[in-house]
C-alpha cells in the first residue's frame, strides 16, 4: 500500500515536471523562447533603437537541439553567429556538460515529447506490445546518431538526404500536437510524408502503443544519445551523480525491468544472475528507484 502511494506520489510529480518542461518548450507561447525573444528585443531596441528580431522561436526553429550539433562539426563559425544571435542554440551542449555530471534528467523530467510515456500508461495493456528483456537499443540509437552526423555532411548540402535530420524530428510533432490542442491545425495540414512517418513512429507505434512510450527516444533522437553518451562517460568519475543497485538488497524480481520505459535493466545470467543497468538509455525518470520493494536502486553520488 505504502509502494502504491508512493508510486502514484512519484508519476504525478513526474507529469507535473513534463509539463513544466512543455510550458517552457513547446511552441510560439513556450515561456523560454518568449522570454528569450522578449530580451533579444529589448537588447535590439537599445543597440539600434529599433527592433529587428520580428518572430517568436519554437522549439525546433530557435532551441533545436540537434541542428547545432552539425553545425559544431561541420561549420564551426556558421554555430557561434547563431549562437551569438540566440544564446538557446547553445542549450544541447549545456545540457550534454550536465549530463556528465548528473545525467540526462532532461529527458527523464522535462523535454516536452516525453509526454508520449504517461499516454502510452492510459493505453489497455492488452493492445501494446513490450519489448521489455528483448532488446538492446543502445547500438541502434548510436548507429542513428551517426547516420545523422554524417548526412549532415557538407557534400549532402542542397540534396533531399540532408534534410532527413528536420523531416524525421519528433519535437516538430510536439509542436504540431500542442498546437492542435489549442486548436491550430496548420501543423497537421502542412505534413509530408516524413512527418507521417515520424507521426506514427514517435506517437503511435513507438509511443502509446509501446510499453513505457519512449521508443522514439530510445532508438532515434540523437540529441538524447548525446546526453546518454556524456552520462555513461561521466559516471566512471566519483563525484557524478548515477544510478546504481545495491545487489545484496536486489531480490530480483522483474519489478523494474516489467516497468523500465527505455529498456535499460535486465536481467542477465553472468556466474550468478543479476541485475544489470544499461546506462546508454536510462534517461532517470527514477519510475524504478519508486518501484522496488527493497529499495535496491538508488540515484546518487559515487
Ligand atoms: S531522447 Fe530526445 S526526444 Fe527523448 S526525451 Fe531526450 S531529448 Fe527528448
Ligand atoms: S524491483 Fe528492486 S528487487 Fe526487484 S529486480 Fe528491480 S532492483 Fe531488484
Ligand atoms: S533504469 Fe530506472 S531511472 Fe533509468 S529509465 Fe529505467 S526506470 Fe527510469
Amino acid at each position: 500500500m505504502k509502494r502504491k502511494i508512493i508510486w502514484r506520489k512519484h508519476l504525478v510529480k513526474r507529469v507535473g515536471f513534463l509539463l513544466l518542461g512543455t510550458a517552457m518548450f513547446t511552441g510560439s507561447y513556450g515561456l523560454v523562447m518568449t522570454g528569450m525573444t522578449h530580451l533579444l528585443l529589448a537588447v535590439e531596441a537599445k543597440r539600434f533603437g529599433s527592433v529587428l528580431v520580428n518572430s517568436v522561436p519554437t522549439i525546433h526553429r530557435a532551441m533545436c537541439l540537434r541542428m547545432p550539433i552539425d553545425w559544431v562539426i561541420y561549420r564551426p563559425e556558421f554555430f557561434i553567429s547563431r549562437t551569438f544571435g540566440n544564446p538557446l542554440y547553445a542549450l544541447i551542449f549545456i545540457l550534454i556538460a550536465i549530463s556528465f555530471f548528473v545525467g540526462p534528467l532532461f529527458c527523464g523530467w522535462l523535454c516536452p515529447a516525453g509526454l508520449t510515456e504517461h499516454l502510452s500508461r492510459l493505453m489497455p495493456s492488452r493492445l501494446k506490445f513490450s519489448l521489455a528483456g528483448k532488446v538492446d537499443p543502445a547500438p541502434l540509437r548510436y548507429g542513428f546518431l551517426i547516420g545523422y552526423i554524417f548526412v549532415a555532411a557538407p557534400m549532402f548540402r542542397g540534396t533531399p538526404i540532408r534534410s532527413i535530420c528536420c523531416s524525421y524530428c519528433n519535437w516538430t510533432w510536439t509542436e504540431h500536437v500542442w498546437e492542435a490542442v489549442f486548436g491550430d491545425f496548420h501543423g497537421f495540414i502542412a505534413w509530408t510524408s516524413a512527418g507521417l512517418i515520424t507521426f506514427l513512429l514517435w506517437f503511435l507505434i513507438l509511443g502509446i502503443f509501446m510499453k513505457g512510450g519512449r521508443g522514439f527516444c530510445i532508438f532515434l533522437c540523437p540529441a538524447g544519445a548525446l546526453m546518454n553518451l556524456a552520462y555513461f562517460l561521466g559516471k566512471h568519475i566519483p563525484f557524478a551523480w548515477k544510478l546504481k543497485v545495491e545487489k545484496e538488497k536486489c531480490t530480483l524480481c522483474g519489478i523494474c525491468v516489467r516497468e523500465c520505459p527505455t529498456l535499460a535493466l535486465n536481467i542477465v545470467a553472468k556466474s550468478e544472475k543479476t541485475l544489470t543497468i544499461n546506462h546508454h538509455v536510462c534517461n532517470l525518470c527514477m519510475d524504478c528507484v519508486n518501484l522496488c520493494p527493497t529499495n535496491a536502486l538508488k540515484y546518487g553520488k559515487g
